[in-house]
């Protein structure tokens, strides 16, 4: 029996072509349609998206309370002391 997901192939639907190994909803998947595999693939992929999106957020923090110490510590002209803290940001977030 073949696994019970329809795949989008050619501009058709059509059922996917991978024998059905596991039954899972009253219906066989094959190892990656299964049900419980397509969840648990999704919760990952929302899990890695939010700790990168944390990460982000932390680093923005981090710059903006820098610019704030050093603009209460120094005071004054602090053009220049802002642009090379935002291209240390940048380089950064690139790594
Ligand atoms: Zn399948």
């Amino acid at each position: 029996m073949r696994c019970q997901q329809r795949v989008f192939a050619d501009y058709h639907l059509h059922q996917c072509t991978r024998k059905g190994v596991v039954g899972e909803e009253g219906k066989v998947w094959c190892k990656q349609h299964l049900p419980s595999a397509v969840k648990a693939r999704r919760e990952e992929s929302n899990r890695q998206w939010a700790e990168k999106h944390d990460s982000e957020r932390l680093l923005r923090t981090t710059r903006d309370a820098l610019i704030e110490a050093v603009l209460d510590e120094v005071g004054g002209d602090l053009s220049l002391t802002i642009f090379k803290a935002r291209k240390a940001y940048e380089a950064a977030r690139k790594s």
